[in-house]
């Protein structure tokens, strides 16, 4: 059985949905993913009514009698029908006869995108009809029964159209909208790189699968979290924003090789590219240090990788965040491309113009330049303009020239230079994060740059005491053509430290986290991890505009979901045994009202 042309053929019938301008072909592409991951062709028609799916059927299946179940893709002229399921399209020859009528009538009735049953045999098209552009183009079904499964109403949109639906509209309807080849191939090629990790992990390394509870409580420091009303009245539990205290507990638990797929709640209100719920695969191990944890992320990446992408290479450039922030002007740069910022201070040392010479005389002040490659040649008068209006919109954010470098580059590209080849992936490990950054609502208060069970750096622990600001972390982000997809840290595995960092550092409450402390003290294995983002890492492996295109039913913007309608009201009655009632915000009344 030859897999999965499917894509390919699939492709061609469907009209080719908005991407990135890199986009592959697909059925090549899909292709060398399947076999480049199964040790056979999976049974697609096993334990169902059908006896092959739409898409592999060739010249080799001629005479043999087939049953098919898919949806109409079209009808020409009442003569054929296109039908189609996830594998392909395959023409079937709507009989004439009369003693067929019935079958004809089925055929020829039934609405586009219906789903319907067909038995028959399948038959060599005439000479000179085939359609060399059709994988299944040699062959068409000569029916002898069919069924209507189901009827289809008018659809909200063409499930072939896909350059005019709005997002909103494929979100409610987000069932056609997975019909689509786009939302098939995406959602495919996640499930294939999820089971390639599996195996790298819990085969090839003796990693142990563990799921660990959603129903929590508050965890101090880092994202908003959910609360879920309890019967007990006043308590509450959150949903966690990743597995970290438990995947902790597990090395004490002697589990020293963990991993999961893990859910992840952040209450973050709405932005872009973020979802109030998202998947990590999230990876624990004991008896580890950071370059462990590194060349185990770069083993798994390259294990999982599709196989008709450039292969990764590992290992991984790494810079330190500082190099990051002098260099890119982002502790997540995008390496695809140069135009690095340079310090220039010392060239305009003894300048006598004004700006220049009032900027070096401030403390720590510098001179900082981009050289933007060609620009001369390919940016315009108000591209020249724009930049300037954006630099004075951002000065004195630090960040500035980070942005700008960012900046530049869609200028540039707009203009036709190819900067930033979405074909290319370009790794970097970022290292030695400060432990700890000032507070962003009191500056005077200090907050844990990734979380406050991160270790220090081994030559900073004296910082802790007199300087901690300036003290170094063991945290490590992956970055990925400028996102970030994954981070992680060796973890404080003595009490006492995490006990001063959470209680006289950060300033929490170490009650809330006593279990924690508690578990270290008795026997903790030295640990470290690191979680990936999957959605973002889907995102960018397919090209896809937003990682809402690689889960299958994603939030809104906003956090809603379109389809159900959820979140929803709950009448006060039910609210009741969770010792719950609404305060309305006063302008919410009237709206209620209605
Ligand atoms: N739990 C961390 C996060 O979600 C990752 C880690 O430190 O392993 O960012």
């Amino acid at each position: 059985m030859s897999f999965p042309s499917w894509l390919s053929q699939l492709y061609r019938g469907l009209s080719r949905p908005i991407r990135r301008t890199t986009q592959p072909i697909w059925g090549s592409l899909y292709r060398s993913l399947v076999q480049s991951s199964q040790r056979r062709n999976p049974e697609f028609s096993s334990f169902a009514v059908r006896t092959n799916t739409c898409g592999e059927l060739r010249s080799s299946h001629l005479g043999q009698e087939v049953t098919l179940c898919g949806w109409i893709q079209y009808r020409r002229q009442n003569t054929f029908l296109v039908l189609r399921d996830f594998h392909g399209l395959v023409q079937v020859v709507i009989p004439q006869d009369e003693s067929a009528a019935s079958v004809r009538k089925i055929l020829c009735e039934a609405p586009v995108e219906s789903v319907v049953q067909v038995s028959g045999t399948v038959i060599s098209r005439p000479a000179g009809q085939e359609n060399p552009k059709m994988p299944t183009g040699e062959i068409e079904i000569k029916v002898k029964t069919a069924e209507l499964l189901n009827a289809c109403k008018k659809l909200p949109f063409e499930i072939k159209d896909f350059m005019k639906k709005t997002e909103g509209l494929r979100l409610q309807y987000r069932y056609l909208d997975l019909r689509s080849f786009q939302m098939q191939y995406n959602l495919r090629l996640r499930s294939q790189m999820v089971m390639k990790m599996r195996e790298y992990l819990c085969n090839l390394h003796g990693f142990v699968d563990i799921e660990t509870p959603t129903l929590f409580k508050r965890t101090p420091g880092g994202a908003k979290e959910f609360l879920v009303p309890s019967r007990e009245p006043g308590k509450f539990y959150s949903l966690p924003q990743s597995p970290q205290q438990f995947k902790q507990l597990l090395m004490v638990g002697g589990l020293d090789r963990y991993f999961q797929v893990a859910r992840c709640y952040r209450d973050e209100g709405s932005r872009p590219d973020r979802q109030p719920e998202f998947t990590q695969i999230d990876i624990e191990m004991s008896f580890v240090d950071q370059t462990g944890i590194q060349s185990l992320i770069e083993g798994l990446l390259q294990y999982s990788w599709p196989n008709d992408k450039d292969p990764v290479v590992v290992p991984f450039p790494t810079v330190t965040f500082t190099e990051a922030l002098a260099t890119y002007g982002t502790d997540k740069p995008d390496t695809r491309f140069g135009m690095k910022i340079i310090d220039i201070s010392d060239v305009f040392r003894n300048t006598e113009i004004g700006f220049l010479q009032d900027a070096l005389s401030k403390p720590h002040g510098t001179v900082k330049a981009i050289c933007i490659p060609e620009g001369a040649k390919y940016l315009k008068r108000k591209d020249i303009e724009s930049i300037r209006k954006f630099a004075a919109d951002h000065f004195n954010q630090c960040s500035l020239l980070g942005k700008l470098r960012l900046e530049c580059a869609d200028l540039l590209e707009t203009r036709g230079m190819v900067l930033r080849d979405p074909t290319l992936f370009s790794f970097l490990w970022v290292v030695d994060f400060p432990l700890f950054l000032p507070k962003e609502e009191n500056p005077r208060e200090l907050e844990s740059a990734h979380h406050p069970f991160t270790a220090p750096h081994p030559s900073d622990i004296h910082l802790l005491y007199t300087e901690p600001k300036k003290a170094r972390s063991q945290h490590y982000d992956l970055v990925l053509n400028g996102n970030e997809i994954g981070g992680g840290s060796i973890r404080i595995h003595n009490a006492e430290l995490q006990r001063y960092i959470l209680a006289t550092l950060l300033k929490e409450d170490v009650k809330m986290l006593s279990h924690l402390l508690q578990a270290l003290d008795y026997g903790a294995p030295p640990h470290g991890g690191i979680a990936l983002g999957l959605d973002r890492l889907i995102c960018l492996v397919t090209g896809s505009p937003s990682i809402r295109d690689v889960i299958a039913f994603p939030k809104s913007f906003r956090g809603h979901d379109l389809m159900s309608n959820a979140p929803d009201s709950i009448p006060s009655e039910e609210l009741k045994p969770y010792h719950i009632r609404v305060s309305w915000p006063t302008d919410s009344k009237a709206e209620r009202a209605h």
